[in-house]
């Protein structure tokens, strides 16, 4: 730590809003901070994603019940979970560890690490919103996971997997589901409703929202491409290189989502980080949702937004360079209007914008969060996959604690970088 009156200097790469998030704890926390992102603020992932605080998804990604399954989705080119053939032979690795992250003990292990962060992640957004003035863009309204024709059997089966696992949640009957939500299909014959559970009606307003605050408190934002970190091993200052300039600081953060692998290897750190590609389809019509809906059978999600509906969803491996595949936007359309009939009635798929957006993931579903061991004035917070919303705010506050030397909340040994090692 600096013996000025201020801790130091710190930048943060990736303006996403696990980068700003964390940027806003840092700097209300005495440091001076600046944000490098290549883009500028919201770019990437947290720009386009359904929205969803999604604090009921306490199940890691690698399920063995989804085996048999795997291979015919893979090869699906609109299936929701889909590997692109030409980028097979480079996912095999990350998808080896993600078998083997199903075997029970990884699975349950993996599983109370996500209920740690999911715990708390919604009082933390709700005090971030409020500090930067934007407590709008946060509805508590609960969340639905609707079946369509699904036997009783296995939704009273889904229904008790999430009840056991802590996660709050009523098993709703059809009648139940139109009274809350009366613009669903008739064809919905049960839901689970989360109760605890929140959605943003614009996340990339958000990303806005957290950078005038930043801002305000007197950060920094630069956008330039971070090219080159040159660390030593010491607590010495670190030096950074971009396509425009260089620059020192003290303390580093990686945040930079999907694009974090090869920081994480100048750093000397291997990590099994891949995107699975997920799109969007924004509809300019507004439902008259109170809160997202996702479909058990159709395996995507409605959103409720201030500019529109956003239908999002969908697993793609095909990494970071491949362009947007309209047909996979697009196929979320003929989804959304089986379940709102009524608003997609004269609405074609024509009428809604395409958008695709990298998650960034680790085969055991967990984020990279905490301090490099190799370099003690290194930090990581990437990785957040299918749930970078909902832990952005927690893990601001997790790594703050961490930056500042002080006992995390929670134990962050699930998280650690060399966990892979
Ligand atoms: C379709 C879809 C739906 C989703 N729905 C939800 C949801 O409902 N709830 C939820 O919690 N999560 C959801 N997610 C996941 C969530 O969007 C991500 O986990 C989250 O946005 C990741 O945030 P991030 O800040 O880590 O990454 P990003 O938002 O991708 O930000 C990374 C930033 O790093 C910058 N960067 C990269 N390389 C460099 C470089 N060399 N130099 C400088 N800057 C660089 C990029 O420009 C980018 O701005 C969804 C994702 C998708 C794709």
């Amino acid at each position: 730590m600096s013996t000025n009156t201020h801790p130091g200097t710190l930048t943060v790469v990736g303006a996403g809003i696990v980068g700003l998030a964390a940027a806003i704890e840092l700097q209300r926390a005495g440091f001076d901070v600046t944000i490098v992102d290549k883009e500028g603020v919201g770019a990437g992932a947290s720009k386009g994603n359904a929205g969803h605080f999604a604090t009921e998804q306490v199940f890691p990604l690698a399920d063995p019940a989804m085996l048999p399954k795997l291979p015919g989705m893979l090869m699906d080119p609109l299936g929701p979970f889909r590997i692109q053939p030409r980028y097979f032979f480079k996912a095999l690795p990350w998808f080896m560890r993600f078998l083997h992250n199903m075997l029970p003990s990884r699975r349950s292990h993996n599983s109370r690490a996500i209920k740690a962060l999911n715990q708390d992640s919604i009082a933390a957004m709700k005090s971030l919103a409020e500090f930067c003035n934007c407590k709008e863009l946060l509805t508590l309204n609960g969340s639905l996971l609707v079946f369509e024709g699904t036997p009783e059997p296995e939704v009273h089966k889904e229904y008790r997997a999430y009840a056991d696992a802590g996660v709050e949640v009523q098993l709703l009957s059809a009648d139940e589901v139109r009274a809350l939500e009366p613009s669903l299909s008739t064809n919905i014959t049960n839901a689970l409703y989360f109760t605890h559970v929140g959605h943003t009606e614009d996340p990339y307003r958000l990303c806005l929202a957290l950078e005038a605050k930043f801002k305000q408190l007197g950060g920094k934002v630069v956008t330039e491409e971070l090219v080159k970190i040159n660390s030593s091993n010491t607590d010495s200052n670190i030096r950074l290189e971009t396509n425009a300039s260089s620059y020192t600081t003290e303390r580093l953060i990686i945040a930079s989502g999907a694009w974090s692998k090869p920081f994480a290897k100048q750093l000397g750190y291997s990590v099994p980080l891949e995107t699975e590609r997920g799109y969007h389809l924004m509809m300019p019509q507004r439902s008259r949702l109170s809160r997202p809906v996702a479909s058990y059978n159709r395996k995507f999600i409605i959103t409720p937004m201030l500019e529109g509906t956003r239908l999002a969803g969908t697993v793609e491996f095909g990494g970071l360079k491949a362009p947007l595949v309209e047909a996979r936007a697009d196929c979320l359309f003929p989804h959304a209007k089986a379940l709102l009939p009524e608003l997609f009635a004269d609405a074609s798929v024509e009428d809604g914008e395409r958008w695709m957006g990298f998650r960034p993931s680790m085969p055991d579903s967990l984020p990279v969060l905490g301090r490099s061991q190799k370099q003690s004035n290194v930090f990581f917070s990437f990785g957040h996959q299918h749930l970078g919303l909902t832990w952005s705010a927690i893990t601001a506050k997790l790594l703050t604690q961490e930056v500042l030397g002080k006992q995390a909340d929670i134990d962050l040994s699930p998280y650690r970088i060399d966990r892979f090692s």
